[in-house]
This record gives C-alpha cells, structure tokens and sequence, in this order.
C-alpha cells in the first residue's frame, strides 16, 4: 500500500505556512498567507481550511498544527497566543477537524520544529539530540533515547525559562533570570542598543543606521571586525553555553542543535562556546556537537507534518 501524506501547518504571528508532506521528506505542495490576526480566531480557521484544502492530496489522512503558545493537548484546545489576540479556549482540533474531515493535532512550535530537525535535519539519526531555537525568545526539543520528551502536560523542553541567572531583564514569562531574559535576540538587540549609546561612532552604530539594533546588526557589524559587536557576541556565547552545559547535565545530547536568528551567527561563537562548555561540563564526560540547524524556517512545517503522522496507527 502507498504511504499516506500528512499534512503541517506553521501557525505564526505574521505567516501562517501549510504543507502536504510524505515521511520521506517530500513536500507535495505549500501555501501560505498572511495571518489575519484581527480577524481573531474564525479568520484564521477560516485561512486554515482554505489552504489545507488547496494542499491537500487524495491520500492525506492528518494535520499537524505547530502553536506558538499554551494549549491543552488532552482536550486539543488553544488556551493562549501571546501574538494572536483572542486565542483563547479555542477547541482548534475539534473545529479543523469537523471542517476537513481529517484528524487534527497540536503541538507546541519549537516542539514541531525539533522534530522536523530530529527526522529530516540536524537531528536525523540521533536518539539523544536537543533542538534550541533563539530568535525573539528561546524554545526547545528534547529527544532522549528516542522519544522527543513532553512530560506532564507538555512543559518539558521549555528550556527558555529555566532560571540561569540572578540578575537579568524582566523575562517574556514576566519572571527576572530566565535563559530567554539574557541570551534570546530580544537579549542581544537591548545589549546592541546599550552599545551604541555607549560607542556611538562604532561600526555596530553606523551598521544599525536609524533602525533600532538587531541581533542581524550585531553579527553583520562583528564579521567587520567591529569590537563592540564582538563583545556583545562573547557574552551571548557564553549565554549560550551556560544553557547548553545545563541541557547536557540533564540529557546529555549527543548533538545540539541551533535553529532560530541568532544561529545565523552561530559560526561567530562556536569556537568559544566550545570552550566554555569544556570548563562547564563535568569533566570525563563528552561535550556535544554544537551545529546549525538545517531547515531554517521549514523546520516547524515539517515537524507538523511529522507530529501528524504520528496520530495514526
Ligand atoms: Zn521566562
């Protein structure tokens, strides 16, 4: 009998991205389109089921939905979307499900994401790999022995908000000390802006222009060489590590892998960030591989497609 195809749908703040996808990798088809945030919760379903019906094949069985936010995977409901005004309590399994006729679930985004890495990208091949996404916050997957962690109720992973730190800036979550409160791009774009008022003749200044700073400033002004820009990096990398070393202690990765913006500078930080673990890691034991991520942005789409399919059988 042929496989069946699945399909993944990227739920975003500003995108919302659908795919009809087989297990081995191949995209049937995608669409996307802007998400009608306004238009609240029946628009975007309503987005939803126009382009799952434009993807969708003769043989598609499921749809995955990555969420970027909290939902109830028990009751397949939407409880909040931070990015999405008047997500809430919305019982999107049932509703996709009853308007497409297919079966329906959700999943957390970095969730999806990791495991789009973890089947078709960085992670493939690995039974013990962690996905870490750093853009605007940070999010993760963790794969031990072969099966991606979720724990009671789905927190586990959320690596963002474990508390690293005493002193930080008040967190996404609203609590002070989160990994996400000092090495997240929204971290590194605060810590460009101090520099500049600081230096304002550096490159990263005269780089970032009118524009307020980004991390993308940040590692475009430090592969000029410009010091202020390294400095902001040094520090990330050492973010970076602190939270890595903690990830190994607790499921000790083969590979870890970097998704998100901020792995666009990967490349700037990797040689320290491996140093640092070295003096961070228990020592006799292995520090992972530390790579990029492979699927960019189409990592979540993937996953979904993946999560899908795993509703079956
Ligand atoms: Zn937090």
């Amino acid at each position: 009998m042929p496989e069946p195809s699945f399909i993944g749908i990227d739920l975003g703040g500003t995108q919302l991205r659908v795919a009809a996808a087989r297990l081995d990798g191949a995209m049937l088809d995608r669409r996307h389109a802007t998400t009608d945030r306004l238009g609240g919760p029946q628009a975007v379903v309503a987005q939803m089921e126009a382009l799952v019906g434009a993807v969708r094949q003769r043989d598609t069985v499921a749809i995955g939905i990555g969420v970027p936010g909290a939902f109830d995977g028990e009751k397949g409901m939407v409880l909040d979307i931070p990015a999405l005004p008047g997500w809430n309590s919305v019982p999107l399994e049932k509703i996709l499900s009853d308007r497409t006729g297919l079966t329906v679930i959700l999943e957390n985004d970095a969730k999806v994401a990791a495991l789009g890495e973890w089947r078709a990208g960085g992670g493939k091949g690995f039974s013990n790999f962690a996905y870490v996404t750093v853009s605007t916050g940070i999010g993760g997957g963790i794969v031990a022995e072969g099966r991606m962690i979720r724990g009671f109720r789905g927190l586990a992973g959320e690596v963002g908000h474990t508390r690293i730190t005493d002193h930080s800036a008040v967190c996404s979550c609203g609590r002070q000390g989160c990994w996400e409160a000092v090495a997240s791009g929204t971290a590194l774009a605060r810590a460009a802006k101090a520099a500049i008022e600081k230096a304002p003749s550096s490159l990263l200044a005269k780089v970032a222009g009118e524009d307020a700073p980004t991390g993308e400033h940040v590692s475009r002004a430090a592969r000029e060489k410009c010091p202020a820009a390294l400095a902001i990096l040094n520090v990330e990398a050492e973010w970076l590590a602190a939270g890595f070393a903690n990830i190994q202690h607790l499921y000790s990765p083969q590979r870890i892998v970097l998704g998100g913006g901020v792995s666009n500078a990967l490349d700037l930080m990797h040689a320290q960030i491996v140093r640092s673990m070295e003096e961070r890691i228990l020592s006799g034991h292995p520090i992972p591989e530390i790579v990029r991520a492979e699927l960019g942005d189409d990592a979540g789409l993937i996953g979904a497609a993946y999560r899908a399919s795993e509703t079956q059988g």
